[in-house]
């Protein structure tokens, strides 16, 4: 069983998280008056909430939830930064913007105090992961205005290994200069998306290398589902990750309040169901008071093999790609999980895609095959429709069929 990176705080006694956090709330409420932040005071006094009226957790669930939306609602009224900072331009030390794959991009700041809060919160996640100080860890997250490679890249220099950005495969070169500085090198730990994975894979045998004993790498099918959650660049990037048994992602609960939110009532979700979610930034300067990601999550309070006291975790996936079919919404992750019993869809890794049609009665699944055949097709409808639990339409494609983006999965297309 790997160590904690950080035993006192990841082991703390469940009551003793709660005192903190609200300690911790009670700090933030105060500075969103007193400093003030324009935004967040406009939120609070807008639903009749005064300095001294968040003082628990049960208090918190009277603030409005915010939504990226409301982030580029401010960037736009008070360009070009908004006025939800908690932190001044002149103490910041670090500007990147998110990907824009759900429209215009945002701009994130970061304090060096923020960016000690994500380090923190990556170095338990590599801790979690038994990565070691001296490791070789190679990544594929986009750098430039992007901030994942910069944030992702500080956290292994911080954690002690060497940091090797090799950027997303965007073209099949930047694939080849990338297998060929990681054929000297030997990375033992591959930080990517299963989209960026395969693809190195798929070049890395096309020049002729066997993916795994040339280069160290795992086939994407290795991966296990819900490894990591994150709250985003704009809030909390390293939010959680999972422990080795993979019983979901244990969240930094000392450094976020996390909830999982009916997004019609409002109200919590039990443990177990899916629901929006929902986190406030604890101990960063730059802080985010009830940002719904507009992901779906399930929650775990229950106590973990591992010793971790902080809860856990799934990311199910985005709201945005729910696929409703019957009585059923369905996310990716539902068929994916479903494909990963089938070697001969999922191996090296599984490529499909959810189509969303007019038609909700049944939902229409893409699935890459690299032997398609009707024995094949009639065994995997058979096991979707029942793992589904509705009437599937299975289009089983050869290998190379579907898009392959070179960063983060888009698995859901209307049509
Ligand atoms: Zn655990």
């Amino acid at each position: 069983m790997a160590a904690l990176f950080r035993p006192e705080v990841q082991a703390l006694p469940r009551e003793q998280i709660r005192a903190l956090q609200e300690e911790r709330l009670r700090a933030l409420i105060a500075r969103v008056f007193d400093q003030p932040i324009p935004f967040f005071k406009r939120l609070l006094e807008g639903a009749g909430i005064g300095p001294d009226d968040v003082k628990t957790l049960d208090d918190l669930r009277r603030v409005p939830r915010i939504t990226k939306q409301d982030l580029r609602d401010s960037e736009e009224q008070h360009p070009p930064l908004g006025d939800y900072r908690g932190a001044p331009v002149s103490a910041c030390v670090r500007l990147s913007t998110s990907t824009g794959t759900t429209g215009r991009p945002t701009i994130s700041l970061f304090t060096p105090r923020d960016l000690a809060v994500e380090y923190d919160a990556a170095c338990r996640s590599f801790a979690r992961q038994g990565y070691s100080p001296g490791d070789v860890v190679t990544h594929a997250h986009p750098a430039g205005l992007n901030g994942g490679a910069a944030l992702l890249g500080g956290a292994i220099e911080a954690f002690g290994a060497l940091n090797v950005p090799v950027g997303p495969p965007a073209s099949k070169a930047d694939a080849q200069r990338a297998i060929a500085i990681w054929r000297e090198l030997r990375p033992n730990r591959y930080e990517m998306f299963g989209p960026a994975l395969h693809t190195f894979w798929e070049t890395a045998k096309e020049m002729g290398l066997d993916p795994a004993s040339d280069l160290g790498m795992s086939p994407p099918a290795d991966m296990p589902p819900w490894r990591t959650i994150s709250a985003g660049l704009e809030c909390f990037a390293f939010l959680g990750s999972a422990c080795s048994g993979f019983v979901g992602s244990h969240v930094c609960e000392d450094a976020a309040i996390v909830e999982a939110i009916d997004p019609v009532t409002g109200d919590a979700v039990a443990d177990g169901e899916r629901g929006h979610l929902v986190v406030t930034a604890l101990s960063k300067d730059n802080f985010l008071l009830r940002y719904d990601l507009e992901d779906l999550v399930r929650l775990d309070h229950t106590p973990c093999a591992c010793g971790e006291t902080h809860l856990r975790a799934f990311w199910d996936g985005r709201a945005k790609d729910v696929v409703v079919a019957g009585e059923r919404r369905l996310l990716p992750i539902d068929v994916w999980v479903a494909l990963r019993e089938i070697e001969e869809v999922s191996r090296p890794a599984a490529e499909y895609q959810l189509v969303r049609t007019a038609d909700t009665s049944s939902i229409r699944v893409r699935v890459e095959a690299p032997e398609p055949s009707s024995a094949l097709e009639a065994r995997l409808h058979g096991l979707l429709e029942e793992r589904l639990g509705v009437p599937v339409r299975l289009e089983l494609l050869a290998s190379g069929a579907l898009p392959r983006p070179a960063y983060k999965p888009m698995p859901v297309v209307d049509e």
